[in-house]
């Protein structure tokens, strides 16, 4: 088994995952993972139990998140790596996300209530049993409860975009998106651009330009779910653009169960090389915005 294969997308209990960081680290390295980041939605409260993790289980931790962006027709995230979670813009900024979600969540369940099904957001609360609660926890009870059989059931017949309980959320736009990270001193990744659902590989190509003039790092070209000629068009769309490529599983565990960490469907096989290129990238990054230091000096 390769020790230098590394997983850059993962989810925790934190968000939406069904591991803890403990539980995802030790999974990481049993499946032979040198590096592992998490990219908890909206929220960094995982960091700390992780990285105590990493350091027992001899794995390199990456400071990671997911943050959704405006965009139409299909879905943009924006992964963001090595950022400095004590940031005090980026930590405002994701308070302000995470409260646009709960603005969204009471919403979901009343469209579901009035759809006949018997699920209250209190109920999705308890299943979430953490600060970020998403559409995939609506999902579970929506198993539990018998209305549906699988989480991917849920979401194609209620949860979808489009589908009779989708409620939106406010987003942050492309741009701002990758300003927030870079605020953190990060590096900001287009997540798995198939979702884009973009007709075109010059669509994409136009789309990541703009994003490059917006200050875009890199792309995930590396995913789950991209096929090889997939996988092998982003990245030349990257090096196109002299962006990074990054790679990862999209690990969620029983809410996306057909998805291992590491090994994604079975052949991920993301490089630590690709980890490297981009935390030289943060490296010539000020994890300090000038903002951030003058608030200091005045404390
Ligand atoms: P939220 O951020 O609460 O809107 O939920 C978004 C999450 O739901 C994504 O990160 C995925 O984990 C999951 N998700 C979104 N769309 C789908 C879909 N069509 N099928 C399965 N899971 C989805
Ligand atoms: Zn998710
Ligand atoms: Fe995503
Ligand atoms: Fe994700």
């Amino acid at each position: 088994m390769s020790t230098r294969v590394i997983d850059l997308h993962t989810h925790t209990t934190h968000s939406d995952g069904s591991a803890t960081p403990e539980e995802l680290i030790k999974e990481a390295s049993a499946k032979g993972a040198r590096a592992v980041a998490i990219t908890d939605h909206d929220t960094v409260t995982a960091f700390a139990e992780a990285r105590a993790a990493a350091e027992r289980f001899g794995i390199e931790f990456v400071s990671g998140i997911e943050i959704s962006a405006e965009f139409s027709p299909g879905t943009m995230h924006i992964l963001g790596y090595c950022i400095d979670e004590d940031s005090t813009a980026f930590r405002e900024k994701l308070g302000e996300l995470r409260q646009a979600r709960e603005k969204r969540n009471p919403h979901i369940a009343d469209r579901l209530q009035s759809l006949g099904l018997d699920v209250s957001y209190d109920e999705v609360v308890r299943i979430a049993g953490n600060d970020v609660v998403g559409r995939p926890h609506f999902a579970r009870l929506m198993v539990e409860k018998g209305y549906v059989s699988s989480i991917q059931e849920a979401f194609d017949r209620f949860l979808k975009n489009g589908a009779a309980a989708y409620v939106e959320k406010a987003r942050l736009s492309p741009a701002d998106s990758i300003a927030l990270i870079h605020e953190a001193g990060g590096v900001a990744v287009l997540a798995h651009p198939y979702q884009l659902r973009l007709s075109s590989y010059e669509q994409v190509d136009q789309l990541v330009a703009e994003l490059a003039g917006f200050g875009l790092d890199g792309i995930e070209a590396v995913y789950s779910r991209h096929s090889a000629a997939e996988r092998a068009s982003y990245a030349e769309i990257a090096a196109r653009h002299r962006l990074l490529v990054t790679g990862g599983s999209d690990y969620h565990g029983s809410y996306k169960p057909d998805i291992s960490i590491v090994k994604g469907l079975g052949d991920l096989e993301v490089p630590y090389a690709l980890l490297e290129a981009v935390k030289s990238r943060a490296a010539g990054r000020s994890t300090r915005t000038h903002a951030d230091q003058l608030q200091e000096a005045s404390s």
